[in-house]
């Protein structure tokens, strides 16, 4: 059984490496294709852990909040799953993609059925059963409304200014949502579909509240607030399995190779981690490698999970 290092020696470790991820030279390029993303500083970097039936120990960046983006694609499907149980699995697949994460001939050759509910496309039908399921609306949107739930903070919120920006860029995405249209994959508008899927894509967080809101897949769906979701046990785990096969673009066996644990990636330079029985991590600096995915955010959990020895393997 593992036993975690006291709170002091924790806390070392964790501004251990924010420092030392402070003078690292190569730490990536910010997503360009918008503003809002382009123009955080690369200097960022922020790590938090939220183990089970403990506080939230964080360093460096740690309370800045920044664009999950791909990592609501966890939080749309925990709601997708919940409405449609296993049913969501003949509309979607369980298989990694290898290809970029808005590939559109991947889709072609698979008649409009994505990979995956973590590449876009598989975020957009899960979109659309959450569109459908959520038509008498709520004022928040229902992935807000989830991550607030689960990290117990209200205060968590969609960036506006992202949400446009998105809106205004995303003609690629649209075009694999009419794409799926034509195959008879997607059942609402295509344009409220897509709008739903950029505005959760342009909730803000911070590595606080983003480990907080993804412990219930370290408690394996032992989780009061997940539990109300649907989150059973078996559910969890399941998540738990996409995120280590899929989680992480096309570069999601090199992530599994380096740091053995399920992981989430954004575009906005987050990654979360899972050590199931243990804690959720999540990590940030905006600075991306060609594969999208944060240089020294997966720096940092690596290191974290090396010297912790954390891994399910
Ligand atoms: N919002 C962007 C998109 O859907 C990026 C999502 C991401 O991979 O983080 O194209």
């Amino acid at each position: 059984m593992f036993q975690p290092p006291d709170p002091v020696r924790f806390q070392e470790i964790l501004d251990d490496i924010v420092d030392r991820m402070r003078f690292e030279t190569e730490r990536g390029a910010a997503a360009s294709y918008i503003p809002e993303l382009a123009d955080v500083s690369l200097n960022r970097c922020g790590i938090a852990v939220a183990p089970l039936g403990g506080p939230v120990l964080s360093s460096g960046d740690s309370a800045v909040p920044f664009s999950i983006q791909s990592i609501s694609k966890i939080f749309s499907l925990v709601l997708a799953l919940g409405h449609v149980g296993a049913a969501l699995w003949q509309r979607v697949g369980r298989e990694p993609s290898g290809d970029p994460f808005n590939s559109i001939v991947q889709l072609e050759f698979e008649r409009g059925k994505p990979r995956n509910p973590f590449i876009n496309p598989g975020a957009i039908v899960v979109s659309d059963i959450i569109t459908l399921k959520s038509r008498e609306a709520a004022e928040n949107h229902p992935v807000l409304q989830l991550c607030q739930d689960l990290a117990d903070d209200h205060t968590i919120y969609v960036n506006e200014n992202v949400f446009q920006s998105e809106v205004a860029t995303g003609d690629r995405n649209r075009a694999l949502a009419y794409f799926m249209l034509a195959e008879g994959n997607i059942e609402c508008d295509v344009r409220q579909v897509t709008e739903s899927y950029f505005r959760q894509c342009s909730i803000e967080m911070s590595c606080q509240q983003l480990a907080l809101a993804t412990r219930f897949l370290a408690a394996g769906g032992n989780d009061k607030g997940a539990s109300r979701f649907g989150v059973t046990p078996e559910r969890a785990r399941r998540i738990n399995s996409l995120m280590m096969t899929c989680g992480c673009y096309d570069a999601s066996g090199e992530v599994a190779f380096r740091v053995g644990l399920p992981c989430k990636s954004g575009v906005g330079g987050g990654i979360v981690a899972i050590v199931p029985g243990i804690a959720s991590l999540a990590a940030w600096s905006p600075g991306l490698d060609e594969k999208g995915n944060s240089v020294l955010a997966l720096r940092a959990i690596e290191e974290l999970t090396r010297r912790l020895g954390w891994s399910v393997f």
